[in-house]
């Protein structure tokens, strides 16, 4: 079936490493107005896979958060939905099945490295800044007998063989992308401890849930020329993708808890109404002219990715304060 004629659905996939921020809030608010702009369907994955990292009171924050902001969601968590369970930690089959594809295909081969020979290879200059260097190939051309040998001492991570030819697509809000081939390298699906990596997990997910369009930070967009090789090795239809401008600090560095009290339950104990942080996320990102508190049902009309101002948002020391005086 051609996209077109899908029903739009969209999803917000936190991690619940951290408390929910202006930045994730802003995220989040984007892709829903992105949706349910065009009376589309909107899913809420937790994106936990990462075990060590995450913490499942986290998670349960990360939706009451949202929920106090005034999103909402038709599938998720803690309301099922068609494509349950919403929560990665309980989708390792399908991630196993994956996997099993890939392999059959040729696409896998196991890897060795040490952290310390890859941090050798970090310290070489490298384009890719989000994801790290790319992998040179060490391992892709071991032969079995070397494979065998190897795994008799160390658990190999998998790597997916990237094809060496550049990766085009058109970004509906960062415009046409080309990465030149190798761009990302020949990159881990499965770690050696046996994590499942962001990468894999989240195109077989998206792909599972039948999403459409996928709205996330600028921060992602290395990553997508990965994921639209994973979707092709696995045969399936890659969705509509939006890279939005970070939030940045005065310091330029995208913004984090260093730069003061952004998470929202600090800025909720400070008693700053949920519709005053949707007002000031909107009117940061282009969508009102000046903050003015709203529930986000009320930027609905007035949403439009080409509103979006193209460059990093520096949410300067005295905007912050203008959110919580
Ligand atoms: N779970 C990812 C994060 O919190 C988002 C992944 C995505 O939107 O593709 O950064």
């Amino acid at each position: 079936m051609n996209m077109k004629e899908l029903p739009v659905r969209g999803r917000f996939a936190p991690t619940p490493s951290g408390l929910m921020h202006i930045g994730n809030a802003r995220t989040a608010l984007l892709s829903w107005l992105q949706i349910r702009s065009q009376n589309g369907q909107f899913v809420l994955r937790m994106e936990d896979i990462d075990k060590p990292r995450s913490r499942p009171e986290l998670g349960a924050q990360a939706l009451a958060d949202l929920r106090w902001l005034g999103l909402d969601w038709d599938e998720g968590p803690d309301t099922g939905g068609p494509y349950s369970p919403y929560v990665q930690s309980e989708r390792q089959r399908l991630y196993d099945e994956a996997l099993c594809k890939l392999e059959q295909a040729g696409k896998l081969y196991p890897c060795y490295c040490s952290r310390a020979e890859l941090a050798a290879i970090a310290s070489a200059p490298h384009g890719l800044q989000s994801e790290g260097p790319s992998y040179p190939g060490t391992c892709r051309a071991l032969s079995r007998a070397e494979q065998q040998e190897r795994r008799r001492h160390k658990t190999p991570s998998l790597r997916f063989a990237a094809a060496d030819e550049p990766i085009a697509y058109y970004d509906l809000a960062a415009g046409a992308q080309t990465f030149p081939a190798g761009a990302g390298g020949d990159f881990i699906v499965k770690r050696a401890d046996g994590i499942i990596s962001y990468q894999l997990a989240v195109v077989v997910d998206d792909a599972a849930m039948g999403i459409t369009d996928v709205l996330r930070g600028y921060d992602l967009l290395d990553s997508t020329p990965r994921q639209l090789m994973l979707y092709e090795a696995l045969g399936l239809q890659a969705p509509r993708f939006a890279h939005i401008p970070l939030l940045v600090g005065e310091d330029g560095r995208r913004l984090a808890k260093r730069h003061g009290s952004i998470a929202l339950s600090a800025l909720r104990d400070h008693g700053i109404p949920p519709e005053k942080i949707v007002g000031f996320l909107a009117a940061i990102s282009g969508l009102l002219e000046r903050p003015e508190p709203v529930r986000p049902s009320e930027l609905l009309s007035n949403f439009a990715l080409s509103r979006i101002p193209r460059q990093p948002v520096v949410v300067t020391d005295e905007l912050m304060r203008s959110l919580v005086e």
